[in-house]
């Protein structure tokens, strides 16, 4: 078993959280919420989000899955949207584990335009400010972190990690 050392603890994660849905729910007030969470990394922060938005609102899920090597991000991306429900004129909200490069929210976001929704908005709960390449931003984020491979709170190493309570990181 590895050591993992600790980025951001628990307490740290659930403050930022309910500030998030605190301020996810008072933006959309009197909106057609549908909460998108993108698998599998974001299940745990839409878990939490959705049982402290205090809004009527649909759930979706979608998939996204990249060839790439066990921690980095590679160009190629599939998107499933086996689960996607009807988003049509509603007002969505993506959310997604972590903002890296930006190229899987941004294609994602791309591929959900298709499908006429009212508006996309994004949110993260950790945001990899120096490493984005593209020119959009999350609308929302919690934590602006280094560049190093985090895991924890649905973050994965190779499958494992997700249950993880806080952000670490792996040491050798
Ligand atoms: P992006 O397309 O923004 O570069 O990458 C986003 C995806 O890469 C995330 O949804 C996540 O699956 C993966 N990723 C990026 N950085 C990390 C990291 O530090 N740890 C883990 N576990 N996954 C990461
Ligand atoms: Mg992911």
């Amino acid at each position: 078993m590895n050591n993992i050392r600790t980025l951001i603890s628990e307490k740290e994660i659930a403050t930022a959280v309910a500030d998030l849905s605190e301020r996810v729910a008072a933006d959309f007030v009197d909106s057609q919420l549908t909460i998108l969470g993108v698998l599998t990394g974001s299940i745990v922060l839409v878990t939490d989000m959705m049982r402290q938005i205090e809004l009527p609102h649909q759930l979706g899920m979608i998939q996204a899955s990249s060839y790439r090597g066990k921690t980095t991000t590679s160009g190629e991306l599939r998107i499933n949207i086996d689960f996607l429900p009807e988003i049509r004129g509603r007002d969505v909200l993506l959310v997604d584990d972590i903002f890296d490069t930006g190229k899987t929210i941004t294609k994602i976001k791309e591929q959900l335009e298709l499908f006429e929704p009212k508006q996309i908005r994004t949110a993260v709960l950790l945001w990899k400010k120096s490493r984005s390449e593209v020119e959009a931003t999350p609308d929302y984020y919690c934590f602006d972190i280094p560049d190093e491979f985090v895991v924890g709170y649905g973050l994965d190493y190779n499958g494992e990690y997700r249950n993880l309570p806080y952000i670490g990181v792996i040491e050798e």
